[in-house]
C-alpha cells in the first residue's frame, strides 16, 4: 500500500483507472475519500497538517488536481466549480488595457463572459479565425498579451494549428491558452505541443455523466502556476469535495468512453453524409473535413461531437420533438447522447448576423454522441428526421 509506482512511466489509461486510489495510506481506501469539511484543526500554533481551509486546499480536490497536472505533464492542476469559473479566474492574469486574441466561434458562454463581463473591465478580447494563422498574425499588436484558442471549435469543429500558434505566441511573448474541453488530455495534450495553459469545462467529457458542473486549469510554468494558485484561493470559485470525487470517479473511464464515442460518431457522421435531407456534416474524423489531417498530426483522436445542417428550417422543430433516444438538451460529453440547437441554446448570445458569418445557421444541429448502441442512435435520427422531411 505504498505510492512507490513510478507514475511518470505509466500510460494515461493506468493513471486514469486508478484516479484517487492509493491516496489514503492510513486506511488503504481504494476510492478517494470525500473530505467533507470546510476547515482543518491545527496541531499547535504555527503548525498545519498541510490543510487549513477548503477554499485554499482540500485532500479530495488535491487528489484530483495532482492527477490533472500529471495527465499532461503540467506543473500544477486546479479544479473549479464550473468551466466558466475556471476561465474567469484565469483571465485575472490579464490587466485592464490588455488585449487577448480569441477564437471567433468560441463556446457561447465564454463569448458572453469575454464581451459582457471582461470587456467593461478593460480586458479586450479580439475574435479571429484561429484556424487561420494569418488571421492571428494580422491581429498582432503591442497590447496583445494572450491567445485563447478552442480547438476543435464549437459548434463548427474547426481545427487550429496548435504547434504553429505556440511558436507564434512564444515569439510574441503571449500567454497561449487552449480550451481542451472537446478532446481532453486523453486525445490532445496542449502543454506538450507548446501551450502555456489548458483549460476545461469538466462538466463535459472529463466527468462524462451529465451529473456535475466542474472546471479545470493545468499550467506548465511553475511561476504562472503560483499565480493561478493565488487567484484560485483569492477568487474562491473552487470545486467542492463531493464534486471533486464525482470528477475523479468519472475520469477513471475517460479512455473507454471517448473511444466508444469516437467510434460511434464516425459511424453516425458517415450515415448522415448519405441522407438526402442533410446538406452539410462537420466531423473532424471524416477525411473530407478541413481539419482532419491537422488533427491527425497533433492529437490522438477526433472526439465525439458532430454538427450538421438539414435542408429546411421547419424540419428542426419537428425532429427535435420526435427524437426518442437522443435527449434534446444543451451540454455535451456525457454517456447520454444529446441533440442541441446551437442558434437558440448554446449560441443565443451571439448576434444573428455574426452567427450567419460563422456558419451557425438556423438549420444547424449539434450532436454529442454518448455510449449507447450506435445502431439505436442512427435508427432514432432516421425516424425523427425522415418523419420531418
Ligand atoms: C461548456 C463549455 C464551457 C463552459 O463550461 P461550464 O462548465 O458550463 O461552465 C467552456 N468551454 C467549452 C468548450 C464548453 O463546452
Amino acid at each position: 500500500m505504498t505510492d512507490d509506482l513510478n507514475k511518470s512511466q505509466l500510460k494515461i489509461e493506468t493513471l486514469l483507472a486508478q484516479a484517487g486510489s492509493r491516496w489514503d495510506t492510513r486506511t488503504g481506501a481504494v476510492s478517494m475519500p470525500i473530505y467533507q469539511t470546510a476547515t482543518f484543526g491545527h496541531p499547535a500554533l504555527g503548525q498545519s497538517t498541510g490543510f487549513d481551509y477548503t477554499r485554499s486546499s482540500n485532500p479530495t480536490r488535491s487528489a484530483l488536481e495532482d492527477l490533472l497536472a500529471r495527465l499532461e505533464n503540467g506543473a500544477r492542476g486546479f479544479a473549479f466549480s464550473s468551466g466558466l469559473a475556471a476561465i474567469d479566474t484565469l483571465m485575472h492574469i490579464f490587466a485592464p488595457g490588455d488585449r487577448v486574441i480569441v477564437s471567433e466561434d468560441i463556446y457561447g458562454g465564454t463569448f458572453r463572459l469575454f464581451e459582457k463581463v471582461l470587456r467593461p473591465l478593460g480586458i479586450i478580447t479580439v475574435p479571429v479565425d484561429t484556424s487561420d494563422i494569418n488571421a492571428v498574425r494580422a491581429a498582432i499588436d503591442p497590447s496583445v498579451k494572450g491567445l485563447f484558442v478552442e480547438s476543435p471549435t464549437n459548434p463548427m469543429l474547426k481545427v487550429a494549428d496548435l504547434p504553429a500558434l505556440a511558436a507564434l505566441s512564444k515569439a510574441q511573448g503571449w500567454t497561449f491558452i487552449v480550451d481542451n474541453t472537446f478532446l481532453t488530455p486523453f486525445f490532445q495534450r496542449p502543454l506538450d505541443i507548446g501551450a502555456d495553459v489548458s483549460v476545461y469545462s469538466g462538466t463535459k467529457y472529463l466527468s462524462g455523466h451529465n451529473d456535475v458542473l466542474a472546471g479545470a486549469i493545468v499550467v506548465k510554468d511553475p511561476v504562472l502556476a503560483e499565480r493561478i494558485a493565488f487567484l484560485q484561493n483569492a477568487v474562491g470559485a473552487v470545486l467542492a469535495p463531493q464534486d471533486s470525487w464525482l470528477l475523479l470517479r468519472g475520469l477513471k473511464t475517460l479512455p473507454l468512453r471517448l473511444r466508444r464515442q469516437e467510434e460511434s460518431a464516425l459511424k453516425i457522421s458517415r450515415w448522415l453524409m448519405d441522407q438526402r435531407w442533410v446538406t452539410k456534416v462537420h466531423y473532424p474524423g471524416l477525411s473530407t473535413h478541413s481539419g482532419h489531417a491537422r488533427l491527425q498530426a497533433q492529437a490522438g483522436g477526433f472526439g465525439g461531437m458532430i454538427s450538421f445542417e438539414v435542408c429546411r428550417i421547419d424540419m428542426v422543430k419537428t425532429a427535435l420533438e420526435r427524437v426518442k433516444v437522443f435527449i434534446f438538451a444543451e451540454s455535451l460529453g456525457g454517456v447520454e447522447s444529446l441533440i442541441t440547437y446551437p442558434p437558440v441554446q448554446t449560441h443565443a448570445d451571439i448576434s444573428p448576423a455574426e452567427r450567419a458569418r460563422l456558419g451557425i445557421t438556423d438549420r444547424l444541429l449539434r450532436l454529442s454522441i454518448g455510449v449507447e448502441d450506435a445502431g439505436d442512435l442512427i435508427a432514432d435520427l432516421e425516424q425523427a428526421f425522415n418523419g420531418a422531411v
